[in-house]
């Protein structure tokens, strides 16, 4: 598939993703090629018939690398579950993702473009699985940080203790939650992340969080659906970040719509 031909109704931050996938799979095409090609006389002498075997497997492992290529571009340009988009996601988290990291750093590009343009393509990936899923059996995640830093209250571990006065983005989220009556769970840091979500055993995961915390939770969360919304951070880093509410609201309607 050619690097430059996108479908037109791929947002622009999958189009990077996607354009990479595609400029990957070139790649892997070329090495499976002079992987066949360099040895090629050497096998000519073991037999005459070998260097034609070898280059039919070649060229069926080339095929699978472009229809995958193409089949993980029309789902998600479609939305639909077209064909094993779970095991999709399995490629495009455990064998992709570094690939591309790899090829994003060789060509200097800015890592946190990469991880919202896989963040973007996961959240694709799980929404085109058309799941039903019960709203108890849904949890939104949330990072510490998104509570503002002088609330005296404490929403770890209970989120409702929120006293509602709306200087933070936890007042939104809480009133979203009790909407569709949703869990919701502040986390302090990955291992009690974790820890939250082996306790609540949820079907699938509606997480907030920096780049770098999405694409790792994405990861160790596979197979369990994580769909990623990324914070904002007015004031830098893990401090009164702050996250659009309504980006939950339409994820967890659109999650709910499909029950
Ligand atoms: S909205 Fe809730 S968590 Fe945020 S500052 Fe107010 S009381 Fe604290």
């Amino acid at each position: 598939m050619s690097t430059t031909q996108q479908p037109a109704n791929i947002p622009p931050r999958k189009r990077l993703f996607v354009t990479l996938m595609g400029f990957t799979c070139l790649i892997v095409v070329a090495i499976i090629f002079l992987a066949w090609w360099i040895p090629n006389r050497g096998l000519a002498n073991i037999h005459p018939d070998l260097p034609r075997i070898v280059g039919i497997i070649m060229v069926v492992l080339s095929g699978i690398a472009i229809l995958g290529t193409g089949l993980l571009v029309l789902t998600t340009a479609l939305g639909k579950d077209i064909f094993l988009t779970r095991f999709m996601r399995l490629v495009v988290i455990k064998f992709l993702l570094p690939v591309i990291e790899l090829v994003g750093r060789i060509i200097g590009l800015d890592k946190d473009r990469i991880r919202q343009s896989f963040i973007a393509m996961n959240n694709s990936l799980v929404m085109s699985q058309r799941m039903t899923v019960k709203p108890d059996r849904i949890l939104v995640l949330l990072p510490h940080c998104i509570q503002l830093s002088d609330c005296e209250i404490k929403v770890t571990g209970d989120v409702h203790k929120c006293l509602q006065c709306g200087r933070c983005s936890i007042k939104g989220l809480v009133d979203v939650g009790s909407k569709y009556s949703v869990d919701i769970s502040v986390a302090t840091g990955g291992t009690l992340a974790r820890k939250v979500i082996v306790e609540k055993k949820p079907k699938l995961v509606l997480a907030v969080a920096c780049e770098r915390d999405l694409t790792s939770g994405i990861k160790d969360c596979y197979p369990l659906p994580v769909i990623g919304i990324l914070n904002e951070r007015p004031f830098g880093p893990c401090f009164n970040t702050v996250v659009d509410v309504s980006k939950i609201d339409h994820a967890l309607s659109q999650v709910l719509e499909a029950i």
